[in-house]
C-alpha cells in the first residue's frame, strides 16, 4: 500500500510513524510545505520569552530519523498542491528547486493544521507585524526584535497564542499592550474565572484593552501606530496578530471533498473525508463536541496526535477508537498562574439552550496547614441529572490535575455523585483528604438533592431587600473587607442564638468568603423552617464576578520591600477567617506608626487589605505578590 501523507507535524508525523510501526512493507511519503517537520508549535512562544534558548529544542524530530528508523520518505519544502481523486494522483511542487510533479497514492491522509485569521484591517500586511505558527515565523520575530531593538508591543486577540505571545514579551522586556474585542480573554472560560487572570496580566504589567477591535495599522517614523476601535492610538515597535485559527482546506476543497463547520474538512468517525480513499486528521477537521454531540472546531495538539495514531490503524482496517469525540482540554500559564478547563463553558451552554446547574468552590491546592498550599477557584458545570458538562480552574498550583481528573470522569460520561465518591491521591504536601474534585462533586451532589439552594453572584442586584434578607455568616473582620450590598452581618458562630434577628416570612441569601460557612448557615436555618439560599463560591465569586480592572495597575515590586516591620503575619495555607483575623490581633499588638507584614495565600488578600485598611484607619504601605503568594505592609493608623 502505497500512503501519501500531508502535512508534517502534529497528525502527519505522528500517522506516518504509526503506521510504520504497523506495517513493514508500506509505502510511506510524508509531504511538508516548510522546511521542518514535526516541531513544537506550542513552545514557540516560549522561545520568544527566552524560557527555550536553543532551535534545536523546537525540532521535536528530524527528517533523518523518519527515514533511518521508520523508512519513511520525508520530503520537506514540498508542498502538495492538487488532488486528482478520480486518478488518485497529488500535484506537489518542491519550493526549492521550483519544479511540479506529480505523485500517486493509494490512500492519502490529509494533515494540513490551520492557518492564522487574518486581520480585516488597512495595513495588516505592514513589515513588524508578525502571527506565530511555524517555526520560521517565530524566528523572524526573534530577528526583528532583536535587530530593532524593540521596547513595545500589540498583541491583537487573547486566546491561548495572544496571551501566551503578551506573556513572553514582555517577559522579553517589551512594554506589551493585549487589544481583545470581547470582554474578556481565553474564551474557553467564563468571565469571572477569566478576572483572575486579567488582573495578574495588570498587575506584571500588561495594558489590556477589552472590548476593543484594531481599526487599522499605520507606519509611522518610529515604527507602527495601532488604532483602535476606541479612537486610541497605540504606537508600536511590533504587533503579533493572535486571531485564532481557520482549518486550512483549501486542498481538500478544491478537490470536492465535503466541509463542515467553518470550512473544515469534514469526516466520519474513522477520520475518512467523503472520498473512501482519502483520510484528514488534525486542526483541519471538525471533531465531535463530546458534550454537545455536535460538530465542532477545536484545534489542540492532543486531539491533533491521538487522532494522527489511530487514522494509520483505520488504514490498515483496524478498528478506530472513538478519538472523533473531543471534550477541549486544555491548560495555559499566565504569568504564575494557571488556567485550565474542559468541555463547555457557561456562555456556550447558555448559548445552546442546554439546561446546566453550576457551582464554585476556591479551596487550597493541598492541605492548608502544609507549607506552600495556594488557593484554586474552581467552577464546575453538570445537567439536572448530574451529568458534567465542564469545568473551569485558575490558581497557581495544582489546577491542571484537578481539571485532567474532570476530563477523564466525563471522557466516562462521570456524573457530580461520580467525583463524591473519586478516590484521590492524598498526603499534605500534595492534596486535601477531600480534594477540590471531591468538594465539587459535594457541592453539584447538594444542590441537585436540594440539600444546599443556591443563587448566583449574577443573581445579586436582582435581590429585592424588601422582601429577601440578605445576611453575610462571615466575621466582622472580614467583612470590613467587603461583603454584598444592603446585606446584615451575623457570623455563623451566633447564629442559632440570634435566629429572632431574621423574619421567617423572608428568604433568607446567605454568604461567607468562599460559601463552606454560609452552607453551614443554610443548613441550620433551613432545618428552622427559614427558606435558605447559599451564594455559591460566596463574596469571593462575587467579587470576582464584579472586578474593577480600573482600579488595578502594574505592581513595580514583586516581593514588599517596606522596612522597619514590627511584626510578621504568616497566614500562607490558612482559610478565611483566619488571615484577617490574624491581621487584626496583630495590629491591635502595635502602637501608632508600627508595621506588620502579613503574607497569605489568596490571591484577592490585596485588595482586600485595601478595603479593609480604608474601613479601619489603617494604612496600606505596600502590597505585592509572588508565585501565588500575597503580602501587604500595614501601618497603625492613618498616615
Ligand atoms: C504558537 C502555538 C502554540 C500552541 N500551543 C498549544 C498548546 O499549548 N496546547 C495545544 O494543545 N495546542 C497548541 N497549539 C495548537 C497545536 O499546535 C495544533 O493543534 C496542532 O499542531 C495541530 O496539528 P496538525 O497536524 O493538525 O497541524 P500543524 O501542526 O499545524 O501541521 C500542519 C503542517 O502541514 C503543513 N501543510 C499545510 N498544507 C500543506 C500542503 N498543502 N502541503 C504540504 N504541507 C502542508 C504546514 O506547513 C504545517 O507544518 C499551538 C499552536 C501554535 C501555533
Amino acid at each position: 500500500m502505497k500512503v501519501c501523507i500531508v502535512g508534517g507535524v502534529a497528525g502527519g508525523a505522528g500517522a506516518a510513524t504509526r503506521l510504520r510501526r504497523l506495517d513493514e512493507e508500506a509505502q510511506i511519503i510524508l509531504f511538508e510545505r516548510g522546511e521542518y517537520i514535526s516541531y513544537a508549535n506550542c513552545g514557540l512562544p516560549y522561545y520568544i520569552g527566552k524560557e527555550i534558548t536553543k532551535k534545536e529544542a523546537l525540532l521535536v524530530t528530524k527528517p533523518e530519523l523518519l527515514e533511518s528508523r521508520f523508512r519513511i520518505d520525508v520530503r520537506t519544502m514540498s508542498e502538495v498542491v492538487a488532488i486528482h481523486r478520480a486518478e488518485k494522483i497529488i500535484t506537489v511542487k518542491n519550493h526549492v528547486t521550483g519544479e511540479t510533479y506529480q505523485e500517486s497514492y493509494d490512500k492519502l491522509v490529509l494533515a494540513p493544521g490551520a492557518a492564522p485569521k487574518r486581520l480585516p484591517a488597512e495595513g495588516a500586511d505592514l513589515p513588524g507585524i508578525f502571527s506565530v505558527r511555524t517555526v520560521n515565523n517565530t524566528l523572524a520575530i526573534d530577528d526583528y526584535l532583536e535587530k530593532n531593538k524593540s521596547s513595545s508591543a500589540v498583541v491583537v486577540g487573547g486566546g491561548f497564542i495572544g496571551v501566551e505571545m503578551a506573556e513572553n514579551l514582555s517577559r522579553r522586556g517589551l512594554k506589551v499592550t493585549l487589544v481583545e474585542l470581547a470582554n474578556q480573554i481565553l474564551p474557553p472560560l467564563d468571565l469571572e474565572m477569566a478576572n483572575i487572570l486579567h488582573r495578574e496580566m495588570l498587575e506584571k504589567g500588561i495594558s489590556l484593552k477589552l472590548n476593543t477591535g484594531v481599526e487599522k495599522l499605520e507606519q509611522s517614523e518610529t515604527g507602527l501606530t495601532v488604532r483602535l476601535s476606541d479612537g486610541t492610538k497605540l504606537p508600536a515597535d511590533m504587533v503579533v496578530l493572535a486571531l485564532g485559527v481557520s482549518p486550512e482546506s483549501g486542498l481538500a476543497k478544491e478537490a470536492g471533498l465535503a466541509l463542515s463547520v467553518g470550512g473544515s474538512i469534514l469526516t466520519d468517525e474513522n477520520f475518512r473525508t467523503s472520498d473512501q480513499n482519502i483520510y484528514a486528521v488534525g486542526d483541519a477537521i471538525s471533531i465531535i463536541n463530546g458534550v454537545s454531540g455536535k460538530e465542532a472546531l477545536i484545534p489542540l495538539a492532543g486531539p491533533a496526535n491521538r487522532q494522527g495514531r489511530s487514522v494509520a490503524g483505520n488504514l490498515l482496517g483496524k478498528n478506530s477508537s472513538n478519538g472523533k469525540q473531543v471534550y477541549g482540554s486544555s491548560v495555559v500559564r499566565v504569568f504564575d498562574y494557571v488556567a485550565a478547563s474542559v468541555g463547555m463553558n457557561e456562555k456556550q451552554l447558555l448559548r445552546e439552550g442546554t439546561a446546566y446547574h453550576k457551582t464554585y468552590v476556591h479551596p487550597n491546592s493541598h492541605a492548608g496547614y502544609y507549607p506552600g498550599a495556594k488557593q484554586i477557584s474552581l467552577k464546575m458545570l453538570f445537567d439536572p441529572q448530574g451529568v458534567i458538562l465542564g469545568a473551569q480552574a485558575v490558581g497557581v498550583d495544582g489546577v491542571e490535575k484537578q481539571i485532567d481528573v474532570i476530563a477523564t470522569a466525563m471522557k466516562f460520561h462521570g456524573t457530580v455523585y461520580d467525583l463524591e465518591e473519586l478516590e484521590l491521591c492524598y498526603a499534605p504536601p500534595f492534596n486535601s483528604a477531600k480534594s477540590p474534585v471531591n468538594l465539587l462533586g459535594f457541592t453539584a451532589a447538594n444542590i441537585l438533592k436540594g440539600d444546599m439552594p443556591v443563587f448566583y453572584a449574577e443573581d445579586v442586584p436582582k435581590l429585592d431587600r424588601e422582601r429577601v434578607t440578605v445576611l453575610d455568616v462571615s466575621t466582622p473582620p472580614e467583612i470590613k473587607m467587603g461583603t454584598l450590598p444592603d446585606s446584615i452581618n451575623i457570623p455563623l458562630d451566633d447564629l442559632r442564638g440570634r435566629l429572632n434577628e431574621l423574619d421567617p416570612q423572608k428568604p433568607v441569601y446567605l454568604t461567607c468568603r468562599v460559601g463552606l460557612r454560609g452552607n453551614v448557615a443554610a443548613r441550620i436555618l433551613l432545618q428552622h423552617g427559614y427558606q435558605a439560599y447559599n451564594l455559591s463560591g460566596g463574596y469571593k465569586t462575587y467579587s470576582l464576578l464584579n472586578l474593577d480592572l480600573g482600579r488595578i495597575g502594574p505592581k513595580a515590586s514583586q516581593k514588599c520591600r517596606a522596612d522597619g516591620i514590627s511584626l510578621e503575619v504568616d497566614a500562607r495555607g490558612l482559610q478565611c477567617p483566619a488571615p484577617i483575623c490574624k491581621v487584626e490581633e496583630g495590629m491591635r499588638k502595635l502602637r501608632d506608626g508600627e508595621r506588620l507584614h502579613i503574607s497569605a495565600s489568596d490571591p484577592a488578600f490585596g485588595s482586600d487589605m485595601e478595603a479593609w485598611c480604608d474601613k479601619t484607619g489603617n494604612t496600606l504601605i505596600e502590597r505585592g505578590s509572588n508565585h501565588g503568594v500575597f503580602e501587604a505592609v500595614l501601618e497603625k493608623g492613618k498616615k
